[in-house]
């Protein structure tokens, strides 16, 4: 009885049960163990009350003993049965603690011994399937027993977090989380579906106590011509008219020609803030670390970080005592923060020798500058800086857009470029770059959050070919993608990479697979810039000639 006292005290699976390798006839049971228990206490202590009564008849009328009715053998076999159940059930485990001695301390854990383990037992240390023999060997275990830890994680006795690594089982730590928070919040997930998802995949990479995966459709604009290369561009969204709009943008680009993009420049960065006691010691720092002589003794440390890391420049700017250093680095296939931050933590333990009184308030001072609008990103750019150009011919502005190349161009001007300079826009002049963006990031397994800086775009139209072409250009300094690391090596991320031709690290040349999908975010922005204006401009003119009643265009045709 010990041992089960501590099953319901910890409010978990007992140590016993969990480190049972082989599987006990009562995990067969189809009735919730307590029930199972109940009816065999009773029939036990029943028989065993018949049969004495039984045994003091016959020794009262002098019946041999041998001699036995129906009902009797019912009851010796039913007693033989019962005993065995509660012997196997009980009996072993009485035993076992009789002989395991108390020095195995750490096998049988009570309440508050589990609660530390569970703290050191992050959820994101153990990968699921990889038990140590404190956990489950066999997860298909019995629904009593999932219910009992359900009713352990809604009580609070058992973290949720730990529920992956003492499980060993991450479908099931996630069934189990989702039906402890429907109890506790009474609100049902019934629309939230838990099956047809890889759990294991993503523990400890990309999300912690998942209770199961929202659903968002992927829809596919294409052809985009760039570059000389077709490319389906897979976009998951749900709002509607999106990858309908950008695929009309895209058909444009295909009947002028295709679109041609550059990469500007390709370099992720990170930037700590340290603090000195004066300014002018700040600025001494600032002066070793911008001067070109220690620019290879800070590579050299900086690399170490990883292969993939080559540290491109550092640039520093002072507030006062503080210092704020924006190292950037190439990093091959990867966005590139891990590696980014890695080598900046290289280089502030290196410089601790030569500025002892250096004391690092953070490793991001917020100057890098990650996730948020800010113009040190517009400017100097993040990630994959690239332009993007094509021109749309006359024909094809009139048949497949529907609008005319003045137009266009008067309202790229007008909205663009002077509404968005009066808004103060930050990085924000252009239609909606953010729209196609977001999309791709979340079809190809990037950071959504990082649709911030990398849809900052500067939208341009122009009329070329004597005022009869469009030459449309999208120039977007920030565009942070990668193909290895974080989200992309997930299932359905990696399969809309592997759509794309970018899959993974490039063997050949690493880096090229993460700046062509940079690429290619770019030419699917020109293609959703070009079908978004031409929309707007089309619609304009259509009010406007209902409105002045010029009728000198056919506007039905537009
Ligand atoms: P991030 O820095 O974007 O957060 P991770 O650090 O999670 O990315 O993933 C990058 C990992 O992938 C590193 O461990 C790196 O060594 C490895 N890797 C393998 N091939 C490449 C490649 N071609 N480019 C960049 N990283 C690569």
């Amino acid at each position: 009885m010990e041992s089960r006292r501590r099953t319901i005290k910890g409010g978990i699976q007992q140590p016993q049960v969990l480190r049972n390798d082989a599987a006990k006839a009562t995990d067969a049971l189809p009735l919730p163990m307590y029930l199972t228990n109940t009816v065999f206490f009773a029939l036990f202590f029943s028989v065993v009350y018949y049969l004495l009564l039984r045994w003091r008849e016959k020794i009262r009328n002098s019946t041999p003993l041998h001699v036995v009715t129906l009902s009797e053998i019912l009851a010796i076999v039913t007693f033989v049965a019962s005993f065995i159940y509660l012997l196997g059930f009980f009996g072993i485990g009485f035993v076992q603690s009789l002989l395991i001695p108390r020095a195995s301390h750490d096998d049988i854990l009570d309440e508050d011994d589990f609660d530390l383990r569970v703290l050191k037992e992050d959820s994101r240390a153990a990968p699921c399937g990889v038990v140590d023999h404190f956990k489950i060997t066999d997860p298909q275990l019995s629904p009593a027993e999932d219910e009992e830890i359900i009713k352990s994680v809604v009580e609070g006795k058992t973290p949720s977090y730990s529920l992956e690594s003492k499980l060993g089982d991450c479908r099931r730590a996630a069934a189990i989380r989702r039906e402890a928070l429907q109890r506790t919040t009474g609100k049902s997930l019934a629309g939230l579906p838990l099956e047809g998802f890889d759990y294991d995949a993503i523990l400890g990479q990309c999300c912690e106590m998942p209770v199961g995966y929202v659903q968002i459709p992927v829809g596919i604009a294409g052809p985009l011509l760039l570059d000389g290369r077709e490319h389906s561009v897979p976009m998951a969204t749900t709002e509607g008219c999106l990858v309908a709009s950008t695929n009309r943008g895209c058909k444009a680009i295909l009947a002028s020609g295709g679109a041609t993009s550059v990469l500007l420049r390709d370099g992720m960065t990170r930037a700590p803030v340290v603090r000195f006691g004066t300014a002018k010691r700040a600025a001494e720092l600032k002066f070793f670390l911008e001067d070109s002589h220690n620019f290879e003794a800070l590579s050299l440390v900086f690399n170490r970080s990883s292969r993939f890391a080559k540290l491109q420049s550092i640039k520093c700017a002072i507030a006062g005592k503080n210092l704020y250093i924006r190292f950037s680095c190439s990093t091959g296939d990867a966005m590139g923060m891990n590696m980014v931050s890695k080598g900046v933590q290289n280089v502030i333990d290196f410089l601790g020798n030569d500025f002892p009184d250096m004391d690092v308030i953070g490793i991001s001072g917020n100057y890098c500058s990650d996730k948020k609008p800010a113009a040190v990103n517009w400017i100097e750019g993040r990630g994959k800086s690239v332009v993007c150009e094509a021109i749309i011919k006359e024909e094809v502005v009139k048949k497949v857009l529907k609008t005319d190349v003045a137009s266009l161009v008067e309202l790229n001007m007008l909205k663009n470029l002077t509404g968005s300079a009066i808004a103060g826009a930050l990085g924000g002049f252009n239609a909606h770059a953010s729209n196609i963006v977001s999309a791709i990031y979340i079809a190809t397994g990037q950071d959504p959050a990082q649709n911030i800086e990398s849809s900052h775009c500067i939208t341009m139209m122009e009329a070329v070919n004597d005022g009869r072409d469009l030459h449309i250009s999208v120039t977007m300094p920030s565009i942070e993608v990668g193909t290895v690391g974080g989200g992309t090596q997930l299932g359905s991320q990696s399969a809309c990479l592997n759509l794309l031709g970018v899959k993974g690290a490039s063997k050949e040349a690493p880096g090229s697979n993460s700046r062509l999908l940079a690429t290619i975010v770019a030419g699917a922005v020109l293609a959703g810039e070009l079908s978004l204006m031409s929309a707007i401009a089309a619609g304009q003119l259509v009010k406007s000639h209902m409105k002045y009643n010029r009728s000198s265009k056919d506007v039905s045709k537009m």
